[in-house]
């Protein structure tokens, strides 16, 4: 886990000031060692920095997505959730009959895609940090259906 200063440091050499609020906000992620939403961020910084709004947080995080510092995904479960970006990429299966999720190694299933797109379309695809939804073998193996009928629709 990084420290306050290395999380300073961070800051600093993306060109930014580490003030307590950037750094604070980095460390509830990093400290959460998952994925979190802005509102649960809200609530362990609040602990120590009562007039922070929710509205700092989005900023900050927006600010934080273009330094790549923080990784966004939708997890299927209603809220945008942030993550420390790691310099392995991963993405998630998540079950939409139980709402597990399961970790998706980028290297071994995402980058033959990646590669494959490239050279069949010349298509440089996006796939940064995402979420596939489907059905675990728990749940098809107990005759579960998705209780996700909408079909790709947000
Ligand atoms: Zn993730
Ligand atoms: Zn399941």
């Amino acid at each position: 886990m990084l420290k306050e200063m290395d999380i300073g440091e961070t800051l600093k050499d993306a060109g930014r000031r580490p003030t307590p609020q950037r750094v604070m906000i980095l460390s509830a992620i990093r400290g959460s060692g998952g994925h979190v939403t802005a509102e649960e961020i809200l609530r362990k910084v609040r602990k120590e920095y009562t007039f922070i709004d929710i509205a700092t947080i989005y900023r900050t995080l927006q600010l934080f997505k273009r330094l790549g510092l923080v990784s966004e995904i939708d997890l299927k479960q209603g809220s945008t959730r942030y993550e420390i970006a790691e310099k392995e990429k991963h993405h998630h299966l998540v079950c939409s009959g139980c709402g597990k999720s399961f970790y998706l190694d980028h290297k071994r299933f995402i980058e033959p895609l990646r590669l494959a797109l490239l050279n069949d379309f010349g298509f440089e695809a996006d796939l940064e940090h995402f979420a596939v939804s489907g059905l675990c073998s728990q749940c098809r193996a107990s005759g579960k259906t998705s209780s996700n009928d909408s079909k790709g629709g947000r």
